[in-house]
C-alpha cells in the first residue's frame, strides 16, 4: 500500500468559517454541546463543577483584595514610620 502524502487544503479563514457553522451552544466546563434550555452546562455534573469554580473564583478574588488592602496598609504604615 501507497501513501499518498495529501495536504488538507484548508484555509484559516474556512475553518474558522466551519467553526463558527458548526458552534452552537457549548458546555463551559467540558466544552462539549449542550441544549438551549440549560444555560451554561451540559449536565448536572459540569454545573456542580461550574459552581465550584465559581467558588473558587471568588475566593480567590477574595484573598487577592485582602492582600492588596494589607499591601496598602503595610504601605501606610511605612509613610506613617517614626
Ligand atoms: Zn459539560
Amino acid at each position: 500500500m501507497s501513501r499518498l502524502e495529501v495536504e488538507p487544503k484548508v484555509s484559516p479563514e474556512a475553518e474558522r468559517s466551519d467553526v463558527v457553522a458548526s458552534s452552537g451552544p457549548t458546555c463551559a466546563v467540558c466544552g462539549g454541546p449542550r441544549a438551549l434550555r440549560r444555560r451554561e452546562a451540559c449536565s448536572d455534573k459540569c454545573r456542580a463543577e461550574l459552581s465550584r469554580r465559581r467558588q473558587k473564583d471568588a475566593l480567590r478574588a477574595r484573598y487577592s483584595e485582602i492582600r492588596a488592602l494589607l499591601a496598602t496598609a503595610l504601605k501606610k504604615l511605612d509613610e506613617g514610620a517614626p
